[in-house]
């Protein structure tokens, strides 16, 4: 089945008790058993629920996976992922990952004895070195965030597999209309659902993919033991925001496109980030795993002031100042200050993010409108 097609069908069977086309949002927190034990598969609802299991069958096929996991938010899902370890393993992970990722990493995971090693992923090698005998895990975020750097995925899971290393995925960025990652090897793929799955800025919840039974069964036992599970109702808004996942992704892609190449041909703009010029360092590996380059842009200003880009953030009106992408609407957004704020300083300048860059989330309204937002507000 083509993927559009998946979007839309992927999970949904009509309601066995009335025949609604949509699965119901079963607002319950437990089920009523005819005798103890003898139940339909529903006990209670941190360990089960019809919408929520009607949400992870789509999850899995829409990524090509076998099983999937869904919760409470992004970082739930990665945090879940982290508890598969032990103290004294060690993770190798991209240096300039999601903010949320490197707190909880570093404030949360360090102190139990996890230790997470950082390193430029775009080069291949450098995960070959890293790998010592206590890697239990490898991190990706291809196309990274803010600075859209992109890594090898089936190169990595090349590395990753002899040695039994589990390689995990954050596919926020890309979305599964524009990167598989378990199709190039990876064990398990990690989405923001929050971001373009849900795609309507209305609902925070995290997603995790993945083909084996085993590691499927471990992962569910940490999501229904720690409990971060999303509501049903969450789970109902991500169900729908799938089904159009394949025209919001075209049409962001779109936009993207346009916009990255007015940019950069801008008088006042120094330096565009985004995967599809062909002078992007990453762009040969994009083209080979992604089906397209998507809406996420990053530029830094010829005036490289804080103040200069604290001016342009204030004065687009159609991108809004705010956290967060991949909705249907555009967003501005300042990663020194906001996103990537609880990066120390010296870590993000080291890692090429400087104070004046400014990221959008490129949206899917008329891109003559969006130009001119932002013309305006660049002056
Ligand atoms: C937003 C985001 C996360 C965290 O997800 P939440 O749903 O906010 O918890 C992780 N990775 C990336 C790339 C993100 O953009």
């Amino acid at each position: 089945m083509k993927p559009a097609t998946k979007f839309i069908h992927a999970g949904m069977e009509p309601d066995p008790s009335t025949g609604a086309i949509m699965t119901p949002i079963y607002q319950t927190s437990t089920y009523v058993q005819e005798a103890p034990a003898k139940h339909k598969g529903y006990e209670y609802a941190r360990s089960q629920n019809p919408t929520r299991k009607a949400l992870e069958d789509a999850y899995a096929i829409i990524e090509n996976g076998k099983y999937a996991l869904a919760f409470s938010s992004g970082v739930a899902a990665t945090d879940a992922v982290i508890k598969l370890l032990e103290p004294g393993d060690e993770v190798i992970c991209a240096n300039d990952m999601y903010g949320g990722t490197y707190r909880l990493f570093t404030k949360v995971f360090e102190k139990f004895g996890i230790k997470f090693v950082y390193i430029d992923t775009t080069k291949t090698e450098n995960v070959q070195h890293a790998v010592t005998g206590k890697t239990k895990l490898i991190w990706v975020e291809t196309p990274t965030n803010p600075l859209m750097n992109v890594s090898d995925i089936a190169a990595i899971a090349a590395i990753a597999k002899p040695k039994n290393i589990l390689l995990a995925v954050d596919n926020t960025f890309a979305s599964p209309a524009l990167q598989n990652p378990l199709d190039l090897g990876a064990d398990i793929v990690m989405h923001s659902a929050t971001k373009y799955l849900g795609g309507h800025s209305d609902v925070i919840q995290g997603a995790l993919m993945m083909n084996d039974k085993d590691l499927r069964e471990e992962l569910y036992f940490i999501q229904k033991s720690c409990g971060a599970v999303p509501g049903p109702m969450d789970c109902f808004l991500i169900l729908r925001g799938i089904k159009t996942l394949g025209v919001r992704m075209k049409a962001h892609c779109e936009n993207g496109k346009i916009i990255a190449n007015w940019l950069r041909k801008h008088p006042k703009v120094a330096k565009v980030y985004w995967p599809g010029f062909e002078d992007h360092p990453g762009y040969a590996v994009a083209k080979k795993q992604m089906k397209d380059f998507g809406g996420m842009i990053s530029f830094e200003l010829k005036n490289d002031s804080v103040d200069e880009a604290k001016r342009v953030l204030s004065s687009t009106h159609l991108f809004s100042l705010a956290e967060s992408l991949g909705g249907v609407e555009s967003m501005i957004n300042h990663p020194a200050s906001m996103t990537h704020a609880s990066i120390p300083r010296e870590e993000r300048i080291k890692n090429g993010l400087s104070d004046s860059l400014i990221r959008l989330s490129v949206g899917i309204e008329d891109a003559d409108d969006l130009i001119e937002d932002l013309n305006k507000a660049i002056g």
